[in-house]
């Protein structure tokens, strides 16, 4: 079933999605947007991550790589296949801890790609960044729900989003409680403002802030049980993560493969640029960097499917290597290319710009290596107090 779905993408991206790619650093507007879709879903490639009883095609986590790399081969092409961030994680999160209402009036219309959707974490300074802890915005428990009070920034799809996930501090239940919120961005105290324009344009709707000002959300739509927004959002970082490296890994390749052509065709020094050298080693490292970009995130996968917690750590890695081979990949392609690389004549420039806010977004390269070093430095520990033979080197040593 995969590899069917795998080969109609590929043959759907390239055929209907390529062609119509607006200018290099243009969004795509929403009727291109809502025409592709319907080419798409007749094509039978249509939210290929979204639960098959909602109109999904189902695909299980560990078979979402492959389809999603072949999605990200165009940047339009992963927002064309509903199976763009914020929608893509926003679906899995609804679909494993969303009630059957929260699935009937939001999960499905947002599989079925008649709805767009946000998640709001990201605050103004001093408040939740890179420490999702220093979280401002709080609800207030009154009768028959919650009264949220707060701003977020860099929502993406705000702009055009019709429902937002929403994280608040939620003191009543503990100190440090947090739960998620859906709230429509209808809902009277809801304020879409300025949107932070950035290097990227995957993303259709921008990255606004979103005020909320005494906003009230009925307890039909708390998502998850109320005080556990830490742990939930878990559930969507993980893999939201690992999309998110499966996508521009697409177009990574979509970047190297735009060398190869070149190297092939331009002469230089009496021979092809692919026969020098010096080429040659940049071809090399992006081989290799793409391919080690992919079985980390099929490593990271199986951990994710195995243990949450070893999972966590594994996507870490995931992200910090694949976001920064990515951009390796696509540096290069652009070095190889000369001065063409550099201008908008060729898509690298814009690919280059697509890929770059990923070291940022989804914790930051620093977040994440801060991260792994400490459960790295815990895990020596417990190995050590658990007995575990001494491998360190001795003193003077090696
Ligand atoms: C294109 C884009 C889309 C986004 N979409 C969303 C969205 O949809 N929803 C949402 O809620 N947020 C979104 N964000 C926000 C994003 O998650 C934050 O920008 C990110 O978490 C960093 O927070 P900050 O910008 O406040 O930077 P800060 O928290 O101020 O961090 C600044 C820098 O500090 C460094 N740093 C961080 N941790 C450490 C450490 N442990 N050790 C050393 N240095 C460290 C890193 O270099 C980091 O970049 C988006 C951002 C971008 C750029």
């Amino acid at each position: 079933m995969t590899a069917a779905l795998v080969a109609r993408t590929r043959a759907f991206v390239r055929d209907a999605v390529m062609p119509a790619e607006p200018p290099a650093g243009v969004g795509l507007g929403a009727d291109a947007r809502a025409a592709l879709q319907e080419q798409a879903r007749q094509a039978g490639v249509f939210a290929p991550l979204g639960p098959a009883g909602l109109g999904g095609q189902g695909l299980p986590l560990r078979e979402w790589s492959p389809v999603l790399q072949e999605a990200g081969y165009s940047v339009i092409g992963p927002a064309v296949l509903n199976c763009m961030a914020p929608d893509e994680g926003n679906m899995h999160l609804l679909e494993r801890i969303g009630s059957p209402l929260q699935h009937e009036r939001y999960l499905a219309p947002l599989v079925a790609g008649r709805f767009r959707s946000c998640f709001a974490m990201t605050e103004p300074h001093p408040g939740a960044g890179s420490d999702p802890a220093a979280l401002a915005t709080t609800a207030r428990r009154v009768t028959g729900g919650w009264v949220i009070d707060g701003e977020k920034r860099f929502i993406s799809g705000a702009d055009e989003a019709d429902v937002a996930i929403v994280m608040a501090r939620t003191p009543e239940l503990g100190e440090a409680a947090a739960s998620l919120f859906l709230v429509p961005l209808s809902a009277d105290g809801v304020v879409v403002g300025h949107a932070i324009r950035t290097l990227e344009t995957a993303i259709a709707g921008g990255h606004p802030h979103v005020s909320f000002e005494s906003c009230f959300v009925p307890d039909v739509d708390v998502l998850g049980a109320p005080g556990e927004a830490f742990r939930h959002v878990q559930v969507r970082l993980g893999p939201a993560r690992l999309t998110h490296c499966m996508r521009w890994l697409g177009l990574a390749r979509r970047a190297h493969d735009t060398a190869l052509d070149r190297v092939r065709s331009r002469e230089l020094f009496g021979q092809p640029l692919g026969e020098l050298g010096i080429a040659q080693a940049q071809l090399a490292d992006s081989e290799i960097d793409l391919a080690t970009a992919s079985a980390t995130i099929d490593w990271a996968v199986e951990a994710l499917e195995r243990d949450p917690r070893e999972g966590a750590n594994a996507s870490s890695i995931a992200k910090v290597h694949c976001s920064e081979a990515v951009s390796r990949v696509i540096d290069r392609a652009m070095q190889l290319c000369g001065g063409d690389g550099v201008t908008l004549e060729l898509p690298l420039l814009a690919f280059a710009n697509e890929v770059r806010p990923f070291r940022v977004y989804d914790g930051s390269s620093e977040t994440h290596r801060w991260a792994i070093a400490r459960r790295a430095v815990k895990r020596r520990a417990r190995d050590r107090e658990g007995g575990a033979p001494a491998l360190d080197i001795p003193e003077g040593g090696r």
